[in-house]
């Protein structure tokens, strides 16, 4: 849960508008409970790769020298892995960008298109929190359209918002968090026709699990971006790497905003090896999706609650059964951790005995 710091008294010196924002602080974990909630894979990574890394790290890495702050060799490597979406041609590194997490390049785009122009962005709710925080760290407005029973974006809404209002950036989610649904095709026509004055910002995050990429189209569209990280199916959370695909103007644009080094030695060496052991990492996703296909069939026998298709590793639920805050605290107390948010539970698929606990968990709150 989000929290919300005090009104206390600030210094005249700071942000008036930052009284009223709440500080990001991810909800607490209670170690020896099953960890649903932050969409991370289920597995660290497997004792061989992390003990060649660590010997990677000891053999090659120097503590004291900066690291390489222009990303040439992650991004060699990640030429040939997103170039794999491709049908024609090849990608080149002048289309990619390097972030401290996908977070950071949210951020960079927002600084390189909405920040002291007067203008300000547009998401479908619910979606991804950290478009709406970050811009209001900024002092970016936030529009927010809706969405069908579906999840689809209610795109004639947003039309109308595009038209009234100065939003240059609208983010959309690949598939969407916390959701689970891939864009329709109507909802990409729609993507399709808006005009070069709008970024269009598409977050891939969970790319992995889907295997559905916009790419093909990003080519033909110099004022898209494809977000992407290795937070989810690489299983490198914890060591914060993600990365932007657009035209080279754009990338150049967010080259010029970020901090010069923004990515730890380590985390690009663990991302480099990351890519060149993909194999063997990704090979755990066809389980995930098992899992999810398993615990979402039996989710939707039980009557009191309402569950989503999805193509992430996670799922959505929704009940008028029992109020959610209840129901999210008491799936806490049994020791399944859940995301509550946009009306609803994101339920992250873990591991099958994870999985297994959360619906036992879930069939004696809601009854079934
Ligand atoms: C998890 C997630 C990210 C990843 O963020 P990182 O900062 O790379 O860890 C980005 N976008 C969405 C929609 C996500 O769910």
């Amino acid at each position: 849960m989000e929290q919300r710091d005090g009104d206390a008294p600030m210094l005249p010196c700071l942000r008036p508008d930052l009284v009223s924002l709440a500080t990001y602080h991810p909800q607490a974990r209670e170690a020896g409970a099953d960890w649903l909630d932050g969409n991370e894979f289920p597995l660290d990574w497997p004792p061989s790769l992390k003990e060649k890394l660590a010997w990677m790290y000891r053999q090659d890495m120097e503590n004291n020298r900066y690291p390489d702050g222009s990303h040439g060799e992650l991004k060699y490597e990640l030429c040939n892995y997103v170039g794999e979406g491709l049908t024609t041609g090849s990608l080149t590194a002048d289309w990619l960008a390097l972030g401290n997490g996908s977070d950071e390049l949210i951020r960079s785009l927002l600084m390189a298109t909405c920040l002291g122009q007067n203008a300000g962005i547009l998401i479908a709710e619910p979606t991804f929190s950290m478009y709406q925080i970050l811009a209001r760290t900024l002092g970016i407005p936030v529009w927010a359209a809706g969405r069908d029973e579906q999840f689809a974006i209610n795109t004639t809404q947003a039309t109308e918002l595009m038209n009234q209002e100065p939003i240059r950036v609208v983010f959309v989610v690949h598939p969407n968090s916390p959701t689970g649904n891939g864009l329709t095709p109507a909802e990409r026509d729609w993507l399709k026709r808006l005009p070069p004055k709008v970024l269009v910002v598409i977050d891939e995050a969970y790319f992995e699990f889907s295997q559905d990429t916009l790419l093909p189209d990003l080519l033909a569209h110099p004022n898209w971006v494809i977000l992407r990280t290795f937070s989810k199916g690489f299983r490198l959370a914890n060591l914060r790497i993600g990365y932007a695909i657009a035209h080279p103007e754009v990338i150049t644009a967010l080259e010029k905003v970020r901090l010069p080094y923004n990515l730890s030695g380590f985390s690009l060496l663990a991302a480099q090896f990351a890519l060149t052991q993909r194999r063997q990492l990704l090979s755990g996703i066809p389980e995930i999706l098992t899992e999810r296909e398993r615990l979402g069939m039996e989710l939707t026998k039980i009557p009191a609650l309402q569950v989503w298709p999805s193509q992430g590793n996670f799922l959505y639920i929704r009940t008028t059964a029992v109020p959610l805050p209840q129901l999210h605290q008491s799936l806490r107390e049994l020791g399944s951790l859940v995301r509550h948010t946009g009306g609803g539970l994101r339920l992250t698929i873990g591991s099958a005995a994870e999985n297994s606990r959360l619906l036992q968990r879930l069939r004696q709150t809601c009854g079934g």
